[in-house]
């Protein structure tokens, strides 16, 4: 059977959506945020061989991969390829689901995060998610923030946990928008506003990598601008690797762009390069718009 053929309808091969104009444009802002980028950087994840199977069925296969320290890396690819599971296995988020299985390794900082001595809550911290959906606690805006701070004992008086709350929602780009309502809740806020505190959520508890699974497929246009624009801030301070089926938006926020197909890392690589000159078939026919 064809690969083609396996795949649901919506998933079969549709008829080239860009057109050469919109090409252009991605070219054009891959080259800017690389002409954004630091030239090098460390490694901050790095995984071999890494497996996942859900029960007796395998979703990712072997895959080696890099992430660099400070920049953003988007892991793109059609639907069920395996981009969420792979973003999930870098903070140990797939131990939550009963039936899934991650072999291979994978280091932060070259220390195996699956090692028996590795406190899940701790590491969590250090490698924090932001979700598809905004998802605050059913919590004041101050408290959704505050929560995190306080249950890992990183602040121990109330000046301290108002500082911690007040630059993490400056980080988050958000301060000046809820200043004046910080009891109000969390959910009172927009989609963009609640992404965003979900994002100073993330940053309170003070990560060195924010995982976020296509945070912006809930919001509309522009608070997907403003988030946007809040990636490119935080790649100063922290490593980001994000879920994204925008082209676009893989090409405007990132400088490493992974392109996953069927389980498997098809390629990997800088952003300007992956979108001008990609090494792999898949990869020319996935951004032009082939199939996916
Ligand atoms: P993507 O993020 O690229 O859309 P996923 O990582 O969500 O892909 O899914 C990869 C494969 O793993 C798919 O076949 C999907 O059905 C399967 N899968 C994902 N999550 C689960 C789960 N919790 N239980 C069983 N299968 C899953």
């Amino acid at each position: 059977m064809s690969e083609d053929s396996m795949r649901s309808p919506a998933q079969r091969i549709e008829p080239a959506r860009l057109d050469h104009e919109d090409r252009e444009e991605l070219v054009a802002e891959a080259r800017a945020a690389a002409q954004r980028a630091p030239d090098e950087a460390r490694v901050k994840v790095k995984t071999r061989e890494v497996a996942v199977f859900y029960g007796a069925k395998q979703a990712l296969f072997d895959v080696d991969l890099d992430i660099r320290e400070r920049m953003v890396t988007a892991l793109i690819g059609p639907s069920g390829c395996g981009k969420s599971t792979y973003l999930r296995c870098l903070n140990r988020m797939n131990d939550t689901i009963d039936i899934a299985r991650v072999t291979g390794r994978i280091e932060l900082d070259g220390e195996d995060i699956y090692e028996s001595g590795i406190d899940v809550v701790e590491l969590r911290a250090r490698v924090g998610m932001v979700f598809q959906k905004p998802n605050p606690f059913p919590k004041s805006i101050f408290e959704n923030v505050a929560y995190g701070p306080r249950i890992h004992g990183l602040a121990a008086t109330k000046a301290e946990i108002q500082d911690i709350v007040e630059k993490s929602l400056k980080r988050a780009g958000l301060f000046e928008e809820v200043k004046d309502r910080l009891n109000e809740p969390g959910t009172s806020l927009s989609g963009g506003q609640q992404q965003r505190l979900c994002i100073a959520r993330a940053i309170a508890v003070g990560p060195e990598v924010i995982l976020m699974d296509e945070p912006c497929s809930a919001l509309d246009p522009i608070a997907t601008a403003r988030v946007e624009e809040l990636i490119d801030e935080l790649r100063q301070n922290y490593t980001i690797v994000i879920v994204t089926h925008s082209m676009q938006q893989a090409a405007r926020v990132s400088q490493r762009t992974a392109m996953f197909h069927l389980g498997n890392l098809v390629e990997e690589g800088p952003t300007d390069r992956m979108f001008t000159n990609p090494r792999e078939r898949k990869t020319q026919d996935y951004i032009t718009g082939r199939f996916g």
